[in-house]
């Protein structure tokens, strides 16, 4: 079983990429389920209606901060309550907020409590959109786990390009994982120059730490090939056991699907 943890529904320039384009990706790349998250222009309840229609899609929410107050976390905490989505997501620096921004707090409670994860976003921006990279650095990850430190938490993007400084985070926190997504430049095909780093950036990830445990599949489509990044990952130096884990287990433990 494959389980693709990080993909988006959303228009990008003036191109559309509908559930129905997921879904066909999904089949020629032979992925069985998406995690499909929330972004500014596909909020969390537009998701949640779009999974209901597609059993082999599950809705991660988001919150934006900018309206971020204490009825908006109890919504998405609601929505966590009620398996109408699965996790949430965060996205500091390109909304100008910190991870350890105190007015978060109680969502990270409340998420600790009931065992859901938040996903931070975490590394580069995307080219042309405003934001702020200091506030993406794994380092501040490091802090939330420590305040809280049976929150579930993903770094997605794994921070990439710092990718030395976040082994050291997942080195320290048990409950923090990376997703494998977003890691090449957007809408293009994959070259196996490209494939090289990835493989080389994230070899180093796995002999400092020690292994592929705390790590889940994801691609961010609809900015790259599912069937192409598949391929990307497939080259990293598995053992049989982190296959397993990286490419279905731990996303379906972490997230508590039931598939
Ligand atoms: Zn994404």
């Amino acid at each position: 079983m494959i389980i693709d943890s990080h993909t988006h529904v959303a228009k990008f320039g003036n191109k559309i990429y509908p559930a129905k384009k997921l879904l066909s990706s999904m089949d020629e790349a032979g992925i069985n389920y998406s995690l499909l998250i929330a972004v500014g222009q596909t909020t969390t309840d537009q998701v949640i209606k779009i999974c209901e229609n597609n059993p082999r899609l599950r809705a991660i929410g988001y919150l934006p901060y900018s309206s971020l107050d204490n009825r908006q976390i109890n919504k998405i905490v609601k929505y966590l309550k009620e398996g109408k989505i699965y996790g949430v997501k965060l996205y500091p620096g390109y909304e100008n907020f910190y991870p350890m921004d105190e007015k978060l707090f109680p969502l990270y409670a409340q998420c600790q409590k009931i065992s859901q994860p938040v996903i931070f976003h975490t590394g580069v921006l995307m080219a042309g959109l405003a934001g702020i990279l200091k506030q993406v650095h794994p380092l501040h990850i490091d802090e939330v786990a420590n305040k809280f430190p049976d929150l579930k938490i993903v770094m997605a993007h794994f921070g990439n390009p710092w990718i030395v400084d976040t082994a050291a985070v997942i080195l320290r926190n048990k409950n923090v994982y990376i997703d494998l997504s977003g890691y090449f430049a957007e809408f293009l095909h994959l070259s196996p120059r490209d494939i090289s780093f990835f493989v080389k950036d994230l070899t180093y990830f796995k002999n400092f730490v020690g292994s592929f445990k705390n790590c889940l599949f994801g691609t961010d489509w609809p900015l790259y090939s599912q069937k192409e990044y598949l391929e990307a990952a497939l080259q990293l130096p598995l053992t049989d056991e982190e296959k397993d884990l990286v490419f279905w287990k731990n996303t379906k433990e972490i997230f508590g699907l039931e598939v």
